[in-house]
């Protein structure tokens, strides 16, 4: 699991945070864990916030570009997230409603 980021995104969000496991609405099967800076709701994941599986938190480190990025998909094929660029620079998926459940992690 990659360490939680306390950066200027992290402060400019009020400096709080939660970890949430995201899941596969369909078949239930987690799919990531993401570092949610701020309140309010999760609308988008963003990727030097996914925490793990490192397959995909490596892609932070690998992606450039909103074309180099593929579809958040589950095993299950179900669809979760579709890439963007966030203002700010930031690459991330945009989360299909209703495709993922969250949970928070304990700490
Ligand atoms: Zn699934």
């Amino acid at each position: 699991m990659r360490q939680i980021k306390k950066d200027k995104y992290f402060r400019d969000r009020g400096r709080v945070f939660k970890i949430l496991q995201i899941s596969c609405a369909k078949c239930g099967k987690e799919v990531l864990l993401y570092q949610k800076d701020g309140r309010g709701g999760l609308k988008r994941l963003y990727l030097n916030r996914i925490l793990a599986p490192e397959n995909l938190a490596l892609l932070q480190d690998t992606t450039e570009s909103v074309k180099q990025m593929q579809l958040l998909k589950c095993e299950c094929r179900n669809y979760i997230g579709i890439p963007m660029l966030h203002r700010e620079g930031r690459l991330a998926f945009r989360l299909i409603y209703g495709s993922f459940t969250k949970h928070k992690e304990k700490k």
